[in-house]
């Protein structure tokens, strides 16, 4: 080897060549001593047969490296393919999603000149962890999982984020208020990981008003940390308000590997024609960068970029109409800019290298204390039976299973759609299929497994069917469930 650091890249599809050759352009002419290894992914691989749109030997490349700073690719329309992107987060552990949104005023049309914010979006939990049953006629279920050491890893990247790029504040969006156990138990964490961090702001907002107020004046923001859904939904939003979605780059970055990326697509119908904008690309890299110990060519790279904007050297995505150059041209613009700041714009700086040290905090795993020391004592309180009914009313259902909850149990409420219906239920509210029969145990903690098998049989031998179990735990003597709306 050459003492070059390798890098996996994708040149990917549509626009992705041009912008990746412009791209490594200028980080390679800022002196960056890296050495790319190329691997095809994208709709070639997927028309070839691989429903994931990458072959083995990618993945080697990959696995070795560790770094991957890929270009677009185009998902050909039809069933049958996996998202790339999906695929390559859940395969490398990809749990932290990085999404700055900068405004470029009055270089780039925005209605919030003062912006600069990051998004950092938990990438593996939550509901795409995609655990899915349709349990009755009536009624879907999508599972939403959110777990401690996934939170508290999240928690500390937000943290240590914050620190290794200087910035001040972090704020914590969650829906608490209604989802108390699941995002109660990622705002609790993230209070506490902040706790660690006395140097950094810690704020916290439910995730509505929150949102709001971010797409109001998005300048009172600095690092944003959010559960998946609402990263997802809220990385896209910051990111259009910027006025900038095609100069946006993202990394996604776990404890074996780290992939950086433009957030827009392919853009097909612009391909091959020397006109797409590599900024997003661009950003990408510069964030590879920093990860890869270069912090030095990043902020090299990052002034020249900035410096060209300035300038109004524009690809026709922000020109908007106004003269313009193409790919090939703005790469050489940021180039001959190497070694200038910006005078309007901030300049960046990202520090002395790192490489051949110990690489910066955010390469090495997080550590997860506060889950490990988490060892509550759990029993087992009873169980919540899913029933498929159709016939019984509330009352029937209620009187029968009070018959059949045996010596162990008692049956404490039926909740329909997570509203109580039995014992005294309103006949105003509606009643799907789909039955939530709650057993606790008389006496709390003493439900045995035994208990709750003895206990379906007797369902079943009454003729009813139970579509789904849910146990029910004390944890430390506290209720391990919610209760139902109405109880
Ligand atoms: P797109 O982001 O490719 O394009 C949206 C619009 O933005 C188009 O008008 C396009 O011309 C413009 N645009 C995007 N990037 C630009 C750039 N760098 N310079 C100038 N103009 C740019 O979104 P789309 O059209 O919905 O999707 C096209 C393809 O990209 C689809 O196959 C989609 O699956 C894929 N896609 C891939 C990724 C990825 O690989 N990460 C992400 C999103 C979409």
């Amino acid at each position: 080897m050459s003492g070059k650091i390798p890098i996996t890249v994708a040149r990917g599809d549509g626009i992705g060549p041009e912008i990746m050759d412009a791209t490594l352009h200028i980080i390679l002419e800022a002196g960056a001593p890296i050495e790319p290894e190329f691997i095809e992914i994208g709709e070639k691989v997927y028309l070839a047969g691989h429903s994931a749109g990458i072959t083995d030997d990618a993945w080697e490349s990959l696995r070795r490296t560790k770094v991957f700073l890929k270009a677009p690719i185009t998902t050909p329309q039809g069933g049958g393919f996996k998202s790339l992107n999906v695929t390559t987060r859940k395969t490398l552990g990809l749990y932290a999603n990085v999404r700055p949104a900068v405004s470029y005023h009055p270089f780039v049309p925005t209605k919030h000149p003062g912006m600069d914010v990051v998004i950092i979006r938990e990438n593996e939990e939550d509901l795409y962890a995609g655990i899915e049953h349709q349990q009755t006629p009536d009624v879907v279920q999508s599972l939403k999982i959110i777990s401690r050491p996934g939170s508290e890893r999240i928690a500390r990247f937000a943290f240590e984020y914050a620190r290794q790029y200087g910035r001040k504040k972090v704020t914590a969006f969650t829906k608490d208020n209604i989802m108390k156990m699941s995002d109660g138990l990622f705002h609790e964490i993230f209070r506490e990981v902040a706790k660690e961090y006395p140097d950094i702001e810690a704020e916290h907002w439910i995730v509505d008003i929150g949102m709001a107020k971010m797409a109001d004046t998005p300048e009172n923001f600095d690092v944003i940390l959010m559960p998946n859904l609402y990263g997802d939904i809220g990385s896209d939003i910051t990111a259009q308000i910027a006025g900038s979605v095609g100069l946006a780059g993202s990394a996604n970055i776990g404890d074996h590997a780290a992939m950086f990326e433009a957030i827009h697509g392919s853009a097909p119908r612009r391909a091959g024609q020397n006109l797409a904008n590599p900024s997003g690309l661009l950003h990408g890299a510069i964030m590879m960068l920093v990860h890869i110990g270069l912090n030095e060519t990043a902020t090299l790279v990052h002034n020249a970029w900035l410096k060209t904007i300035e300038d109004g050297v524009h690809t026709y995505d922000i020109a908007r109409g106004g003269p313009s150059v193409g790919t090939k041209e703005f790469a050489e613009a940021v180039v001959q800019r190497l070694g200038e700041k910006p005078q309007q714009l901030k300049a960046v700086d990202y520090g002395k290298n790192t490489v051949g040290g110990e690489g910066g905090p955010l390469q090495k795993p997080m550590p997860l204390t506060l889950s490990k020391s988490y060892n509550p004592k759990r029993e087992l309180n009873g169980v919540d039976v899913y029933m498929y009914n159709t016939e019984l009313s509330p009352e029937e259902l209620g009187k029968k299973l009070e018959e059949l909850a045996g010596p162990e149990f008692k049956l404490t409420v039926i909740s329909n759609r997570g509203v109580k219906v039995y014992p005294e239920g309103f006949p105003e509210t509606f009643l799907s299929d789909n039955w939530r029969c709650r057993f606790e145990a008389r006496e709390p903690g003493t439900a045995t497994r035994a208990g709750i098998r003895a206990l379906l049989e007797r369902l079943e031998n009454a003729g009813l069917e139970w579509v789904k179990l849910d146990n029910l735990y004390l944890f430390d003597g506290q209720l391990a469930y919610s209760l139902d709306q109405g109880q």
